[in-house]
Order: structure tokens, then sequence, then C-alpha cells
């Protein structure tokens, strides 16, 4: 069996190797991580994506360990693609040494990928997009993207999910202290994390101050209500309340149509940023100038991917 074969069949080992190719930024992995990647895609599709952000300590990896395991529990099969922000610096990886998701690593129905972020996509790993594919293309039905930290450039992890979750401290003070409004208006849900023993109240408290801040800002263009609440992770109450209605988002949002537009428009962003990054801005100027971008795009809509396309520019 070659790799392709292996991953569809849902081998681990495939898969990494696949995700390690497709990563690669050597020139002679280029073509057969292409290739792979077109043979994958009309395999892929079929996952619920999920983005998680919040600042580090706010509980990312503890509350994925928890929704990894309710979700692995209820039939599914989960993927995490975790930001490890000190692989870069350290060239190891704290995710590696599995002293974080310790439970869900040893799942043999999750599968946990950490990658460095590349820093210019703000904490999102410069292939990801691509490892969905790979990790759909291995039968993983729920995917999780994990980023860390909060700036303006975490909403480019819209452009990767369908679901945008953000975890939230509960504090003293101003509760929106700290938070970009921009990451508030893009999450469909929004969660205040440790609401547990003393810090209940408070957790509550915060609840209702994000409600308000809510409401004031303007409608989703899909027509969701972003949905907020408390949970805890260490003693999973509110826990799987988040994944109830993230499935009750993702039937909304395929009977209406919604989800797939959002991905035919994500599409067209990862086109746009693969042929800037691949071919120079400079050609990408002059496709825009010669009106060959606006062709290609059809040539996107209408399901060629853009792997095939790179390689006709
Ligand atoms: P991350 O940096 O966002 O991944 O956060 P971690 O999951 O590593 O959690 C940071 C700290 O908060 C750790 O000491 C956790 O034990 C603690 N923590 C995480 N979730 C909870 C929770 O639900 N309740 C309480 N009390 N502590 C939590």
């Amino acid at each position: 069996m070659n790799l392709y074969q292996k991953i569809t069949t849902g081998d681990i080992t495939a898969l990494g190797k696949g995700i390690t190719l497709v990563e690669s930024t050597s020139p002679k992995h280029e073509k057969e991580a292409q290739s792979l990647l077109a043979k994958c895609l009309p395999k892929s599709g079929n996952s619920i994506r999920i983005g998680i952000t919040g600042v580090p300590g706010v509980g990312k990896s503890t509350f994925i360990e928890t929704f990894g395991k309710l979700l692995t529990s209820q039939g599914n099969k989960v993927a995490v693609l975790a930001i490890d922000p000190t692989s870069e610096k350290t060239h190891g990886s704290i995710l590696g040494d599995k002293s974080r998701m310790n439970k869900l690593s040893n799942d043999n129905n999750a599968f946990i990928r950490p990658s460095a972020s590349s820093g210019a996509l703000g904490g999102i790993a410069n292939k990801t997009r691509e490892t969905i594919i790979l990790c759909e293309a291995a039968g993983f039905d729920v995917v999780l993207v994990e980023t860390v930290g909060v700036g303006q450039n975490e909403t480019t992890v819209n452009n990767l999910v369908d679901f945008f979750l953000l975890l939230m401290l509960s504090g003293a003070g101003d509760e929106l202290q700290g938070i970009k409004r921009g990451i508030m208006e893009v999450a469909d849900a929004l969660v205040i994390t440790k609401s547990d023993g003393d810090n209940i109240q408070k957790a509550k408290n915060a609840c209702l101050e994000y409600k308000k801040a809510i409401h004031l800002f303007p409608d989703m263009e899909n027509g969701w209500k972003p949905w907020v609440n408390t949970c805890s992770a260490l003693e999973n109450t509110g826990v799987s309340e988040i994944f109830e209605v993230i499935k009750k988002f993702n039937q909304q949002m395929t009977s209406n149509k919604w989800k797939i537009e959002k991905r035919k428009k994500q599409e067209k962003y990862w086109l746009h940023h693969r042929i800037k990054e691949e071919l120079g801005n400079k050609k990408y100027k002059s496709l825009v100038s010669e009106g060959k971008l606006e062709i290609i795009e059809k040539e996107i809509s209408q399901g060629t991917s853009i792997y095939q396309l790179l390689n006709k520019i």
C-alpha cells in the first residue's frame, strides 16, 4: 500500500508521515506533497472543523483533553492540531513529552499533532489547512485547531474552521479588558473557563457581562447568535453542552448552505495566500491585472483544487 492508501485506512503512522511531507519546505518533497493532497482532497471535507483560541493559561489543553474524551466516548474520531508555542525555540515539543493531554493522546480514536506556529499567520502553522485535509481523508470527523494567545491576527483561524470557540478567563474589574473586539466578533461561542470552586460566581458574573457585550455587536452574516456559557474542564461541567451547541450550529449551517459557502470563501482566501507565498507578490499582482485571477477563482469554485491550479500557473 502507498502512503495515500494507508492514510485512507486510518493508519495514524502514515497520517503523521503525510503531514510531515506536506509541512516540508524542501523543494524535493513539493511534488509528492501536492500529489498526496490532490488525492486526499476528494476524501476530505466531512468533518466539523472547530477552532479553539484563548490566552495562554486560559485552560485550552485541559479543555481539549476533556472535550476530546467526550467526543471519542460518543463515537467520534478526533484530530487535534495543536499549535505548540515552544517548538520553534527549542526544536522540541511540549506536546511531545506528553505533559499535555495525557489521556487523549492514549486514546485510539484521537490523533494529536503539534506544530510550530509560523508567526506570520497569528498562531496558525503554515500548513494547517493541508493537515486538516489529510486528517479528514484518514476518517477523522471532528478536527480541533488550537491556537495560542489572542491577537488581531488570530481571526485567521476563522479562515480554517467552521466553528470558532473563544475561551475566556473570568477576571476582576473590566471583563472586556485585554480582549480584542475583532476576535469576539467572529466567535460563534464564548466560554468562560475554570468555573469551579471559589471561581463559580466570578465565572457566572463574567458570563453575564459577555452576554451583554455580545448584544452590542453587529449580527452575524449567517444569522447565528453567539452562545455564551461557563465550563469547568477539571470537573467536566458545561463541556457536553458546548458540543451540543456545535452540533446544532453544524446542522443549521449545513441546511442553510452557509457552511459550504464559508468553505468556498476560505478556499479563495488560501488560493490568494498560496499564490503570493509560492509565486511571489509580483506574480500575484500580474495575475490580478491580467484578469487571470478571476478565471482561476472560477475554476476553484467549480471544484479544481488549489494544488492542481498552482501547478498550472
Ligand atoms: P493553556 O495554556 O490555555 O493550554 O492552559 P492549560 O490547560 O495548560 O491550563 C492552565 C492552568 O489552568 C493549569 O494549571 C490547569 O490545571 C488550570 N486549569 C485548566 N482548566 C481548569 C479548570 O477547569 N478549573 C480549574 N480550577 N483550573 C483549570
